[in-house]
């Protein structure tokens, strides 16, 4: 021990030295007179003594103040300087991996090292860290991790969890864990770090821990709401009917489900005062109609372009920071501002964007001051809402709109839908805009809309279904879901764990007694809905793993089929082909995506998109999940490193129907012929329709008794948006439960005729795996 503890002194000495060196010289001097500039960084003695002396800590403050990047370095560097750099280990976790990546790469500069030396950062699929590595910025889905292997953290001695406010899951689930580890660590620091105000919740949940502020500095804002922005930038409301990505009929719908009336109605008679007084007198009934519908998505594009070209054109110089949903949305608008004449002239506009995905050398150019004369235009998704800050940003565009997993309690799919912001955030977006000086900001939907967000966001926990979570708390070893989870900071309603569990049960994830199954082992390390990465082992182990690829990362994307309101019937149509008779979307899916990539080849990606009203962007988006899929089960010995065996059965039609089947069971209807027409039936919902857009409802009659679906949608009735017909023999041998407990006897029982009277074929494929199949639903 005492040979490990020389070298860690040595260790410790170096560290203490290159610190030195590096702070005297010219430019690490230069560096920590910007670090001092910082309002964090007049807290720096008091902050240090708090954390030394109490085990929690709740640290507030502005965005921007310098609490990511130098709070834990405050840390790092005082145990370097006292000759104990060696001997800490301090672990800071962040919601998102690019955060993680950034900051990491920021402090390390500040530092003046190289990233993976002193600070390093770890995020699902990358890393960069050595041996000599005492800061790390992770996920706090990696934190989660590791805490499965590791439940006592060995060696770590100070835990930063960083952006709480967001109330992410991970974050909360992150806090009832570390709460319980702190009683067994008493050496342990935990330092809770917040942008708004909310710190009492969490002092509290901590028992009364000692909560900071940092008091910090931001120029006062201007808010534009819609109605100024029209009479400033002359813009006309003439082109909702323009559909755009952005204005996707779903969305319009469920917005429309979540205004109250009163306020539905007042928008419309505002959106249409608005378009009298933008001169548009002769709007006809039909526009009318769509005014019914009225949200920000509708106008989006066009009306973002406008603004943008106001700031151009009128306003002072400095950086304009456009909220967007999502990556999508980032392309489109950046491929249209790009074909015009003044924002996309690279003479006078930077146009950058900032999102999840981005690569590591994009990123650095956001930062980057632009040549004099040349405006900085930065797309971004709300992660440049807080967790990271853009200095030179004096205007701001804000959509109103942040993609989140809803929970959708008809049929516990969560989808990852834009929805209204908070008012907590909308005040957040528009404060990054006076962070050098004054500033403005553009929100693109009227004040009234602004008046009906909720305060702050619910916090994740209790807006998505806990599937999941339930299987990673498995995972974890930490007792029954329900006492774990009613440790939480704002507890889940015990009904939605209970669905959960039930649920986990059903899909032969855990065992009666609630233990889990090897399936559920294999699941919790699959980063998709549980159902859908059922449906991906049974791909594997079925061997018609490639289309049951392209699905499943289909479910998890979006759809790819677009479909514009005015070109409805002909993007109907082009669906259509791709189905052949196949009775399924799911499989008009993967001969879309196929198709695609024989196009790709042959240089023609783009036109067969246009062709067959297809987003390239979610092809490419399915793509790479594709890819992503295959690594992890690879990864975790479900898939063969030569992966050509997992496809000897792709070709087998019936079998791909089954195992989309075994992954969307229980999402089952029920498909009656009555004379001439045809009628739906779900087990919860009794009658329901078909989406205009699927290919069944395309159908004089379907060959097949049940339609398993995907996801489905309750507007005044309920749709079905996705479906594959199913036969009986199908539905027998791969619908959910029936695989396990008593019906396996019946199974056994039937045996002779399943081979004699059901499809053989199926049957066949079904017995030549059973032994494996068998074993994943052991304990
Ligand atoms: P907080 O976490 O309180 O929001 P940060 O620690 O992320 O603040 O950032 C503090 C300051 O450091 C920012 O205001 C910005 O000036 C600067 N900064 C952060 N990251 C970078 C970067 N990659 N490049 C240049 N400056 C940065
Ligand atoms: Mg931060």
């Amino acid at each position: 021990k005492s040979v490990m503890e020389k070298i860690l002194q040595r260790r410790s000495t170096r560290m203490r030295n290159l610190q030195r060196t590096w702070q005297e010289s010219p430019e690490g001097t230069k560096m920590l007179n910007f670090r001092k500039s910082l309002p964090s960084y007049s807290e720096k003695d008091g902050l240090l003594s708090a954390i030394a002396r109490n085990q929690v800590i709740v640290i507030s403050g502005e965005t921007g103040c310098g609490k990511t990047t130098q709070l834990p370095q405050y840390v790092l560097e005082s145990e370097i300087e006292s000759g104990r750099g060696a001997f800490c280990n301090i672990i800071c976790t962040q919601p998102r991996r690019i955060s993680a990546m950034a900051v990491s790469e920021r402090v390390s500069a500040e530092r003046g090292e190289n990233l993976g030396e002193t600070v390093g950062y770890k995020v699902r699929l990358e890393g960069m860290k050595g041996k000599n590595t005492h800061l790390l910025f992770c996920t706090s889905g990696i934190l989660l991790r590791r805490l499965l292997g590791d439940s006592n953290l060995n060696g770590v001695t100070h835990v930063f969890v960083d952006e709480i406010h967001e109330r992410g899951m991970n974050e909360d689930f992150l806090l009832i864990v570390l709460k319980e580890l702190l009683t067994r660590r008493r050496d342990l620091r935990l330092i809770l770090m917040s942008a708004t105000l909310n710190a009492e919740l969490f002092s509290k949940f901590f028992g009364g821990a000692l909560t900071i502020h940092i008091p910090g500095f931001t120029y006062p804002v201007r808010a534009h709401f819609l109605e100024d922005i029209l009479e400033t930038t002359g813009y006309k409301l003439t082109s909702f009917n323009q559909v755009d990505d952005y204005g996707q009929d779903k969305l319009w719908k469920t917005q429309r489900q979540l205004l109250p009336r009163k306020r539905k109605n007042q928008i419309t008679a505002l959106v249409e005062d608005a378009l009298k007084k933008s001169s548009f007198e002769s709007y006809s009934s039909k526009a009318r109609d769509s005014l019914a519908s009225w949200t920000p998505d509708c106008i989006g594009f066009n009306l973002i372009e406008a603004v943008l070209c106001h700031i151009c054109r009128k306003e002072r110089a400095g950086a304009v920071l456009v909220f967007m949903t999502g990556w999508d949305d980032i392309s489109c608008l950046r491929d249209q501002l790009k074909a015009h004449p003044l924002l996309g002239d690279p003479n006078r506009v930077l146009l950058l964007t900032c999102h999840g995905s981005m690569a590591t050398s994009e990123q650095k150019l956001i930062f980057d001051k632009p040549p004099p004369n040349v405006r900085k235009i930065l797309l971004a998704t709300n992660m440049a809402e807080a967790s990271i800050t853009i200095n030179d940003v004096v205007f701001v565009v804000d959509c109103g709109k942040a993609k989140e997993t809803t929970y959708d309690a008809l049929n516990n799919t969560p989808c990852l839908l834009p929805s209204w912001i908070s008012k907590a955030s909308a005040r957040q977006r528009r404060g990054r805009a006076g962070r050098v000086q004054p500033g403005e900001c553009y929100h693109l939907y009227p004040r009234c809309v602004y008046d009906a967000f909720a305060d702050y966001q619910l916090p994740e926990l209790l807006r998505t279904p806990l599937n999941s979570l339930c299987l990673q708390i498995k995972s974890l070893q930490i007792g029954t879901i329900g006492e774990f989870l009613s440790a939480a900071l704002q507890p889940p309603e015990p009904l939605a764990v209970q669905n959960a569990v039930e649920f986990l049960k059903m899909i032969g994830a855990l065992d009666e007694k609630e233990n889990l199954t090897n399936l559920g082992k294999y699941l919790s390390m699959l980063p998709v809905d549980p159902k859908l990465g059922k449906m991906l082992i049974m791909g594997a182990v079925y061997r018609c793993l490639d289309p049951i690829l392209t699905v499943v990362s289909g479910l998890s994307v979006r759809d790819p089929f677009l479909l514009p309101q005015d070109k409805k019937d002909l993007a109907g149509t082009a669906k259509s082909r791709f189905s052949a008779k196949d009775y399924s979307d799911h499989m008009a899916l993967v001969r879309a995506y196929e198709g695609w990539k024989d196009a790709e080849r042959e240089g023609s990606g783009y036109e067969y998109c246009w062709r067959n009203f297809l987003s390239a962007q979610t092809l490419q988006a399915i793509h790479s999940l594709r890819k992503q899929f295959t690594f992890i089960l690879k990864d975790s010995g479900l898939l063969d490193a030569d992966s050509s065996s997992s496809n000897s059965l792709s070709h087998n039609q019936s079998l791909v129907r089954a195992i989309i089947c075994s992954g969307l069971f229980p999402g089952i209807s029920s498909v009656v012929h009555r004379e001439k027409s045809m009628s739906f039936k779900t087990m919860d919902d009794g009658q329901v329709l078909l989406y205009a857009n699927s290919v069944n409802a395309r159908y004089q009659t379907i060959p097949y008794p049940w339609l398993v679906f995907g996801e489905k949608v309750k507007i005044n009735t309920v749709f079905l948006r996705d479906s594959t017909g199913v036969s009986d023999s199908i539905l027998l041998l791969f619908g959910g439960s029936l695989l396990k407990g008593e019906m396996a006897g019946h199974l056994k029982m039937l045996d002779g005729y399943i081979d004699f009277f059901m499809d053989p074929s199926l049957a066949e494929c079904y017995w030549s795996v059973k032994e494996e199949l068998d074993k994943l639903f052991q304990k």
